[in-house]
């Protein structure tokens, strides 16, 4: 057997650019539709075998070492196909050659499921009915009528494709194109399942249940392996997202895993102190408001927040204090208070303003902010 980098011309270290350049210049100048004859074409196979070994960065090693890539070899011989030598030729890919499958892997489904803040707090389960296709019933997903089945498409003998060969300054050119007659798939389903016309595939609606992570937030997806789409021909299912969209609390709003809510004190308890019970995700809640406790003040309940969706434990609940004053005051509460003011002397306040990043202007530059 004659050396594979002798037959191309090129050296032990060629690169594979170089081994593919070389191995097109013989094959252009050998082909047996430009040269026929029996020369040519023993010629064009020894090229054609080198060029499968050497091509290969595995057989090429293999080869280096001594190894026997004569024919018959593993990975050489029968498998060797006229369709690589065209894919050398052309510098075509070799993906969409010959008789292609029916079957295809379905597509990803998406899926957008509404769940409230108590799930995406503590997770849960819920039931979703989703609208995707299945494996026909009727016919399996084989596509033809029980009992029929397909038949080897006469046009293209079951090669999927069909070869024309036309004339150019090169000499005659073959070209091959996916057969038209049973689109390439070799065979031919001479009588399509009435359910689903031949596809393999019916459209469906069932009900899942999903376990709802504790954690999620709007915009979550959660992957469920093959639940998606059935592909064409009894091919794979896709995949199937759901995303999860978190329903607005009327009380509570999220800020990353952290909830904050709002509490209203009448003037008169934020002065004094106070404690009141607060209904937060976790059930009611003690909350002390220590005495002289300023709008705006936060307090925070550790850990009564949202869990988080990876690694364990929560985030926390901020309490927003909100000093109500009176209203409406009738004459005894009116009276009672303008003592209080003339025993503090708070009858005439200065107007005094109030310096940055202190008291309630920082405050409310921080609520602005969203701190
Ligand atoms: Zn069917
Ligand atoms: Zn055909």
């Amino acid at each position: 057997m004659s050396d594979h980098y002798e037959t191309l011309g090129v050296s032990r270290d060629a690169t594979p650019e170089e081994i593919k350049k070389a191995y097109r210049k013989m094959a252009r100048q050998l082909h047996p539709d430009v040269n026929p004859g029996p020369e040519a074409e023993e010629r064009f196979k020894a090229v054609s075998q080198a060029y499968d070994v050497l091509s290969d960065p595995g057989k090429r090693a293999v080869y280096d070492r001594g190894g026997d890539m004569g024919p018959g070899a593993a990975g050489f011989g029968q498998g060797f196909t006229f369709t690589d030598i065209m894919d050398a030729f052309f510098g075509q890919g070799g993906a969409d050659r010959g008789p292609r499958s029916r079957q295809r892997r379905g597509q990803d489904a998406l899926i957008r499921v509404q769940v409230e803040l108590s799930e995406a707090v503590f997770g849960g389960e819920r039931e979703i009915a989703v609208d995707t296709a299945v494996g026909c019933p009727t016919c399996h997903g084989e596509g033809a009528q029980p009992g029929t089945g397909t038949r080897r498409c006469d046009v293209c003998g079951g090669r999927g494709e069909v070869h024309t060969t036309q004339r150019s300054f090169l000499g005659p050119v073959m070209t091959t194109r996916p057969c038209a007659t049973c689109q390439g798939y070799g065979t031919v389903i001479a009588h399509p399942c009435v359910q689903c016309s031949g596809e393999g595939r019916v459209r469906s609606r069932r009900t899942l249940n999903i376990r709802v992570p504790a954690g999620v937030d709007t915009g979550t997806r959660i992957q469920l392996a093959g639940e998606g789409e059935v592909g064409a021909g009894n091919g794979p299912a896709g995949d199937l997202y759901v995303e999860i969209v978190v329903a607005p609390h009327p009380t509570f709003v999220r800020r990353g895993d952290d909830l904050h809510a709002t509490v209203g004190l009448p003037m008169t308890a934020a002065a004094l102190g106070t404690t009141v019970t607060l209904d937060t995700m976790d059930g009611p809640q003690e909350l002390d408001v220590e005495p002289g406790t300023q709008s705006g003040e936060t307090t925070t309940l550790r850990g009564l927040g949202v869990s988080h969706l990876r690694g364990g434990g929560r985030g926390d609940l901020v309490v927003h204090i909100e000093v109500q004053t009176p209203k409406n005051l009738d004459e005894t509460q009116r009276r009672l208070l303008a003592e209080l003011a003339a025993v503090r002397g708070e009858e005439r306040p200065e107007g005094r303003l109030a310096s940055h990043g202190s008291g309630l202007f920082g405050r409310l530059k921080d609520a602005l902010s969203g701190r």
